[in-house]
């Protein structure tokens, strides 16, 4: 039977084939009595092990042969003939991730506490995943049957965490042994493959930063354009997380860590046309200085990882001063309240009223600008920074606050409706990191409560009301 991942300690054993979960009405799944609960074996005669392989082996073939295992137990053998590209209509169980053979000293998982959802101490390894959805791998433990596949099904980029190319830094950051640590190997083998690479390092003080850092990002460098970019993120301790051998992030270790990749950053500029190491948002903000300018992030490579993400709104922000400064020059007076209306007045005509809940971070910057607009459209939107009780220690960026945290600060929301951050919440399902679902906390609001993107919440600044796709948004989180 294939196992996708054979690492003794984290195999997930797994039934062959892959389940469906949904048969579109008139497709040629629906026609041919497929159900939801069969189970795909084989395509063409190849073992199938979830929807990535079924998807990769119905690409671009017109005649296929099924085997089908039935609910009721029966076999079954599937011969079709199709248009190229005539959907099948079949959706497929969510891949069931594959674990890592890690002991990372700064393990998220370490830092939860043990009331929290249960798939937050999933570790997951996997380079699927990896490709799908910009999650990170080490590749420590990558057995030959994923790299062959990684490389068959050109499951490209993949995101490694690298942390350090010191061999004995990345074994003791890992907790494995120098032979498992070393992946240099591996990422040759991806990246002659034609397999693209994006690295990350967790930066952890008086451990990998410095000398280790600089470094790792000249070894980097050296395999640019395949290994395209680095995100270089702060450790965070919440205060689960005490592991003495941990330094915490302060305001002066970010200041010198900026000054000291700065200097690689131009001279990588100069040499390879990239900036090619970012420093994550929250270096910049807990420095106490401006993210650096659009051009630094060329076209925002690891913007999944929230680097850049900071400097793309504000530079909408200011597109938007910028667009109605010219419209009130040139028109003499601001437009009215209908869609697409100047921003400050809401769709009732009234001057726009509401708080903004963030984290503690990135609240300072958010309500420098909030000021600027309420200024000059004569808005009334509030800045709320809300505490993450739930985690404590350093943590503060959005993404981590919880619903007791933001119900905590209920009794501060002033004005006509209150939004939170969506990236709080679940990426699919509207539920945040303590188990609170959307909805509880919308209850416990006495004003409307929306869960609001980057874009959505330029969008609101941008037409001065909360747009219906934002409502449905907000009612859908
Ligand atoms: S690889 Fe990720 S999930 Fe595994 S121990 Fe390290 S930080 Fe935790």
């Amino acid at each position: 039977m294939y196992e996708f991942a054979v690492t003794p300690a984290v195999t997930q054993i797994r039934r062959r084939g892959v389940v469906i979960t949904d048969v579109s009405a008139g497709s040629i799944g629906a026609e041919l009595e497929l159900e939801a609960g069969d189970r795909v074996m084989r395509l063409n005669g190849r073992v199938v092990r979830d929807y990535l392989d079924f998807r990769f082996q119905t690409s671009g073939e017109d005649e296929l042969v099924i085997d089908v295992r039935k609910t009721t137990g029966e076999d079954w053998e599937l011969n079709i003939e199709r248009d190229e590209a005539e959907d099948l209509g079949l959706s497929f169980e969510q891949i069931v991730p594959r674990q890592c053979a890690n002991e990372c000293l700064f393990c998220f998982c370490k830092g939860n506490p043990e009331t929290a959802r249960p798939s937050l101490f999933v570790r997951d390894e996997d380079v699927r995943l990896s490709f799908l959805y910009g999650n990170y791998t080490t590749l420590t433990s990558i057995t030959e049957d994923e790299m062959r596949r990684v490389i068959e099904q050109r499951l490209t980029p993949q995101y490694v965490s690298v942390h350090a190319t010191d061999l004995d830094v990345r074994a003791y950051l890992l907790g494995v042994d120098k032979e498992r640590a070393d992946i240099s190997g591996k990422m040759r083998r991806m990246l002659d493959a034609g397999i693209e690479i994006h690295a990350q390092v967790v930066l952890c003080p008086k451990i990998n930063d410095g000398e280790i850092l600089r470094r790792t990002i000249y070894d980097l460098a050296e395999l640019y354009p395949r290994v395209s970019s680095v995100a270089i993120v702060p450790l965070g301790l919440t205060r689960y997380l005490t592991d003495e051998r941990l330094t915490p992030v302060t305001p002066e270790f970010c200041r010198r860590t900026i000054d000291g990749v700065s200097i690689i950053q131009e001279d990588l500029r100069a040499r390879l046309g990239s900036t090619f190491a970012f420093l994550g948002d929250e270096i910049y903000l807990k420095a106490g200085q401006d993210v650096p300018l659009r051009k630094h992030y060329g076209d925002y490579p690891q913007i999944e990882d929230g680097i850049g993400m900071v400097r793309s709104f504000t530079n909408e922000f200011d597109a938007l001063m910028r667009r109605h400064k010219r419209l009130k020059v040139s028109e003499g007076r601001p437009r009215g309240p209908q869609p697409g209306s100047p921003a400050g007045v809401g769709r009732s005509g009234r001057a726009l009223q509401g708080t903004i809940l963030t984290g503690t971070l990135f609240a300072p910057v958010l309500s420098e600008m909030i000021d600027k607009f309420n200024e000059r459209f004569d808005a009334r939107l509030h800045v709320l920074p809300v505490d993450n009780e739930y985690f404590g220690g350093d943590v503060s960026v959005a993404g981590l606050l919880t619903g007791g945290d933001f119900l905590e600060a209920r009794s501060q929301v002033t004005g006509d409706f209150a939004i939170i951050p969506r990236v709080a919440l679940k990426s699919d399902e509207p539920i945040f990191l303590d188990g609170m679902r959307f909805d509880e906390l919308r209850r416990e609001f006495e004003v409307p409560l929306y869960a609001f993107d980057f874009s959505s919440l330029a969008d609101l600044l941008r037409h001065g009301f909360v747009a219906e796709s934002d409502l449905k948004l907000g009612h859908a989180a």
